[in-house]
């Protein structure tokens, strides 16, 4: 199927639920990304620093950019003007950074904590106790600039379906959990992305507010991520 009717289906799919769909271009050409952006898509993720940053400047400047990969300090400088999500939060360090070149910008950058939900060394993203205590700490009240919206998580890539949704319960009632204790009063904190071209039905299914679709929008990507 062409990009524009994967757009549409996914656009009827969702629809009733309100979810809403991040079409993860990363390795994708300009051309594919701006066909999806024809058929009325406006929210793209990519994974890469420099990438975003050179889609961003040669596509129209209403897509809604999402940072959905690890973020490297010395990096966020390049995407604070522009960037709509950052997902991929995991340290105290990082998003102190970001608050940083979020005020140099004059902006408020919108941040979800990726929290660690896999069975796997490979995926990056913070644990439990490390995210509750960076809650707790001084440092993260003092920043301004930054605005937390949700959680962020990716599931053991397996086929092993209990697993994932064993792992997307587990972000949904960790979320719920910092909602009472942290976030009572912050109605902007309500996002859990989670989901994936192969999992984002059980994704779902488990409470997802956002879902990150690549290779079911754009077909398998030709250079490895
Ligand atoms: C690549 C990527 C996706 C999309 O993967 P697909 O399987 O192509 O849908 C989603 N989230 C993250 C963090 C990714 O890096």
């Amino acid at each position: 199927m062409s990009i524009s009717a994967n757009i549409n289906d996914f656009k009827k799919q969702l629809g009733a639920v309100k979810v809403k769909l991040i079409a993860v271009s990363k390795t994708q050409p300009i051309e594919k990304i701006q066909e999806a952006y024809d058929a009325g898509h406006k929210i793209f993720g990519e994974n890469q620093v420099q990438e975003m940053v050179e889609k961003h400047e040669a596509l129209p400047k209403d897509i809604e950019w999402h940072l959905i990969g690890h973020l490297q300090t010395n990096k966020v400088k390049y995407i604070a003007p522009f960037v709509s999500v950052i997902h991929s939060v995991d340290s105290l360090k990082l998003l102190q950074e970001i608050n940083k070149q979020a005020l140099k910008n004059n902006r408020i950058i919108d941040c979800l904590f990726q929290v660690y939900i896999a069975d796997e060394d490979t995926k990056f993203g913070l644990g439990y106790d490390e995210l509750i205590e960076l809650l707790r700490s001084e440092e993260f009240a003092e920043l301004k600039n930054v605005r937390i919206t949700g959680v962020m998580g990716i599931a053991t890539n397996t086929n092993n379906q209990k697993q994932i949704k064993e792992e997307f319960y587990e972000l949904a009632t960790l979320f719920n959990g910092l909602k009472t204790a942290f976030f009572r009063k912050q109605p902007e904190f309500k996002e859990i992305s989670m989901g994936m071209s192969s999992d984002y039905l059980v994704a779902i299914e488990q409470g997802s507010t956002m879902i990150r679709v690549g290779s079911a929008i754009f077909g398998v990507r030709s250079r490895k991520p």
